[in-house]
């Protein structure tokens, strides 16, 4: 049995050193590669090539290198006969929440507003936000959400959360189901979405549910940039009733240079790097769902294609 490493847009080598560190013997293979590929039977993978596991008959499991699986599942010849999972990890989850914070601290304390100010040596005091007078909304609280929103909670904010079932996290009230969508937002001061990109959440970070936010809100994408609606958001920053928005993921990546989000001055950009996965700290966990595809056992962080998570 063997595994191929499918990530032709990045250098994979701490992929390879790390694996190789790990379990020397490991018949690890990157793509493109040409040796028999009959023996293949595990892909780790970051935005394959689509169509690519054609050319591997006998896949048992497909990998994401990271959390998200949308570039894996948005392949319409996904093989039937594979089963897709995903990472999950604690430096991951962490990363994410240490981000999150830091971005909506940005916020409440406009340190982004005296930057700009800063080059025409402008003194121009205005007015913050405290926590305890903030409420987060956490749209999606899985792994990464839940974490987000608890810390959020330790530090003073009030925070609810959304995700499609019933979940009990200390200090988070979590709105469950499309129904209670509009009461979530309603009490979303600051929204930040972690959800996952799939069928029913693509463009749900839209014009009409900006405006059952209330007014002022701020916008933190942390999760993929099919979330939102790129002109809804201007349009609203722009006609007053959002405050701005942190951007971390966008439909096209990189963000096109001439792409209105780099100039707007209540938009910050970030290059995708909220979290990042770190190949030695999920190797193994990658090498334990190896093992059981090769025993034909119960794999770990198995998604599910029909719900796209
Ligand atoms: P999980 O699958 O653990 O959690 C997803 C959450 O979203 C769950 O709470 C789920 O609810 C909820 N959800 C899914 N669909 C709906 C829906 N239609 N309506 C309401 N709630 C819904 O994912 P993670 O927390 O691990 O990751 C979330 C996303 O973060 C990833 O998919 C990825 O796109 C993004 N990400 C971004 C990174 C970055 O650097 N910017 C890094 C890593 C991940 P329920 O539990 O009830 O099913």
């Amino acid at each position: 049995m063997a595994m191929i490493l499918i990530n032709p847009w990045r250098d994979v080598t701490p992929w390879v050193k790390a694996l190789k560190e790990e379990r020397p013997d490991l018949d690890l293979r990157v793509y493109p590669d040409d040796s028999n590929k009959d023996e293949v039977e595990f892909a780790l993978v970051w935005n394959h090539p689509m169509g690519v596991f054609k050319e591997y008959p006998n896949l048992k499991c497909i990998s994401s290198m990271g959390a998200g699986v949308d570039h894996v599942l948005k392949d319409p010849e996904l093989p039937e006969s594979a089963q897709v999972t995903r990472v999950t990890d604690e430096h991951l989850t962490r990363d994410m929440a240490d981000f999150t914070i830091a971005l909506i601290m940005n916020h409440l304390r406009g340190l982004s507003f005296y930057k700009v100010r800063e080059a025409s040596q402008e003194w121009k005091p205005k007015s913050y936000l405290r926590i305890s007078d903030v409420r987060v909304g956490v749209m999606g609280v899985g792994v990464l959400g839940a974490h987000v929103a608890s810390r959020l909670f330790k530090m003073g904010f009030q925070v609810n959360g959304w995700a499609s079932s019933e979940k009990n996290i200390e200090g988070v009230k979590v709105f469950a189901g499309k129904n209670t969508l509009d009461s979530f937002l309603s009490q979303s001061d600051i929204l930040v979405c972690l959800l996952p990109l799939t069928k029913e959440t693509e463009n749900i970070l839209n014009k009409e549910n900006f405006k059952k936010l209330p007014q002022n809100a701020f916008i933190i994408n942390v999760a993929r940039g099919g979330h939102l609606v790129e002109d809804d958001l201007i349009e609203m920053i722009d006609s007053g009733y959002l405050s701005g928005a942190s951007l971390d993921v966008f439909r096209e990546e990189p963000l096109p240079k001439e792409h209105p989000f780099w100039s707007h001055s209540k938009i910050n950009v970030t290059p995708h790097i909220a979290s990042v996965t770190d190949p030695l700290s999920v190797v193994p966990l990658i090498l334990e769902n190896y093992d059981r595809a090769r025993n034909n056992k119960t794999l770990l962080n198995v998604v599910s294609r029909q719900k796209g998570y």
